[in-house]
């Protein structure tokens, strides 16, 4: 039974504790957290063993009545792997604690890719984790980039890739985010740094992405055109390719899941945890052909979509299942596929 310790338990680090604890092959041994708030609460009721920053921060979370098993020094030393989930900047600077404990750690896509030896994406590298002791998994739009480009690269090879990235303003949670009435582009400068983040999972990929910032909470939309070496006769071969990808849902246009709203919606009903959506929702009317060029339009829920891309990098460090292994025991368990 591999031991994971969470440090950071935010809207990553909640999910991926909970994704780790449905696991048959690990367990959370701890979750590590800087504010006495709800979400420690939360994670005292949800069973998990909470552990402080530092000595300080113990008396602020005894001072509301919440347990705390130590500091996050000692999480480590107890954990067989850390899955480092504070935010942007911070698990570099976490990177020697693991280092002084000799402690293997998953970092998150706020990361600079220098962070960790390999950038993980489980449909296209899982193998090479499994010599690494640091492993970064990429972002939310990099995850959503990288498993819709894995199939076409394979199936028809790519000249290139055009991305616009429309992206939520912020998440649920970020009161403080926005825009709360605008368009905003971000960053301005072209091509936005989602592009050389995607090469950090595929070096040879000609790809330029532009982002844009809008007032939701949702879901990101990607507005996709990849130019193919050698395109199918018609659309119907991409839906099917697309359709047959564990990651991939193909959303058909008689569902009347017009948006990141209605599938939200579609989530929570369908009794996913926190209305999550761990997969690339692609509109399958969306999918088209128009001579080399393949034109897409998919949604990619922020908060989710990474989270099984943990599991797996999980497994490929500790080296016990291969990626298919890995990949369909991730999804029977969590209950990815709609
Ligand atoms: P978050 O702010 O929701 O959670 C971060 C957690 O880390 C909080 O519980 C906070 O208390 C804790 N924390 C802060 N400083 C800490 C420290 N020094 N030591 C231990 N814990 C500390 O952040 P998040 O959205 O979960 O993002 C975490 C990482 O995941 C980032 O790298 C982010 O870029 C990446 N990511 C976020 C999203 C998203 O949409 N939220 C999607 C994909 C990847």
């Amino acid at each position: 039974m591999l031991r994971v310790g969470i440090n950071g338990y935010g809207t990553i680090g909640k999910r991926v504790a909970d994704a780790v604890r449905a696991q048959p092959d690990m367990d959370v041994c701890g979750v590590a957290k800087v504010s006495p708030d709800y979400v420690a609460v939360g994670a005292v009721e949800a069973g998990y063993d909470l552990y402080a920053v530092d000595d300080e921060r113990i008396d602020e979370f005894r001072a509301i009545d919440i347990d705390v098993a130590g500091t996050v020094d000692d999480l480590v030393e107890q954990s067989d792997v850390v899955i480092d989930a504070t935010p942007s900047g911070v698990g570099a600077q976490n990177r020697p604690l693991y280092e002084r404990h000799d402690t293997p750690a998953i970092f998150q896509g706020g990361e600079d890719a220098t962070v960790a030896e390999v950038s993980f994406n489980a449909r296209v590298n899982y193998d090479e984790a499994a010599d690494a002791d640091y492993v970064r998994v990429v972002s939310c739009n990099t995850t959503g980039l990288s498993r819709l480009v894995a199939p076409l690269e394979d199936a028809y090879g790519i000249e290139k890739v055009r991305a616009t990235l429309i992206r939520r303003g912020g998440d649920p949670n970020q009161t403080g985010r926005g825009p709360i009435n605008d368009t905003v582009p971000n960053p301005v400068s072209i091509p936005s740094h989602h592009g050389p983040d995607v090469q950090t999972i595929f070096p040879d990929l000609d790809i330029d992405t532009i982002g844009l910032k809008v007032p939701t909470t949702m879901m990101h939309v990607h507005a996709i055109n990849v130019s193919l070496e050698n395109p199918p006769e018609d659309d119907e071969h991409v839906r099917n390719l697309l359709g047959n990808e564990d990651r991939l849902v193909m959303i058909p246009d008689f569902a009347g899941l017009d948006g990141a709203g209605t599938l939200k919606d579609f989530a929570a009903d369908a009794g996913r945890p926190r209305a999550d959506i761990w997969e690339n929702c692609i509109w399958e009317g969306s999918v088209t052909i128009q001579g080399n060029d393949l034109y897409c339009m998919q949604a990619i829920h922020q908060e989710s979509d990474v989270v099984p891309e943990n599991i797996d990098a999980l497994r490929s460090l500790s080296g016990h299942l291969s990626g298919p292994e890995s990949r369909s025991l991730t999804n029977e368990t969590l209950g990815i596929g709609f």
